[in-house]
């Protein structure tokens, strides 16, 4: 089965390919010739997933999932959450936004946060989502090469390494992203497309 994942974000398209059976054939918006960036105006995770994969939908008939993901720090009531992308400025650029949060979080007691990713999955009639979720806390330095976005400053529990440290294999295992994956993965065995 071939299945667009709507997204340009190569990393997140690798992190997510070695999670998928080999049955199914996972293809970006790139391969299907797609190079709009489709705008995230929703003001919840789960709306911003739903307008890609309808955007994919709508404009290519093809079967798709699109995934949102924020990072939500409790001391800072949330944020930078829905906005984690553009935390910084419209610019997008993971560096600034790693440095507003670290300034934001000086001298601040608590430093506990969660990524959560919502994925929405279109098929045929079919409109379903997933959510994975990893807490953590952000550290005072940034930290890694791996990854990529906030990798760099946010450990997760249970570890004394950053995401941007651990190998793929081990970020998967335990990410907000893996998590809400293998979710549409059972769910996408159980259904199977025809
Ligand atoms: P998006 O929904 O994938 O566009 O992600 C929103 C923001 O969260 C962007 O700034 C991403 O770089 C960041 N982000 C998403 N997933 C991850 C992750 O697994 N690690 C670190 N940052 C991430």
């Amino acid at each position: 089965m071939k299945l667009v994942f709507a997204t340009h974000n190569q990393n997140k398209f690798n992190e997510v390919k070695v999670l998928l059976p080999p049955s199914i054939k996972l293809v970006s918006l790139t391969d299907i010739g797609c190079h709009d960036e489709i705008p995230e105006t929703a003001e919840t995770l789960e709306g911003n997933a739903q307008i890609k994969a309808d955007f994919v939908t709508k404009n290519y008939s093809l079967p798709c999932f699109a995934d949102d993901t924020g990072l939500l720090v409790d001391v800072l009531n949330g944020a930078p959450g829905v906005y984690s992308a553009r935390y910084a400025g419209e610019q997008k650029n993971a560096n600034d936004n790693m440095n507003k949060l670290l300034s934001e979080l000086e001298g601040k007691n608590s430093r506990s946060a969660r990524f959560e990713t919502v994925i929405a999955l279109n098929l045929k009639d079919l409109h379903i989502c997933f959510t994975g979720i990893a807490k953590g806390e952000i550290i005072e330095t940034k930290s890694g090469q791996k990854g990529f976005g906030y990798d760099p400053i946010f450990q997760p529990e249970g570890y004394n390494k950053t995401f941007a440290e651990l190998p793929l294999e081990i970020k998967n295992k335990i990410s907000h992203r893996g998590k809400a994956i293998r979710q549409l993965v059972t769910f996408l065995k159980e259904h199977p497309y025809k």
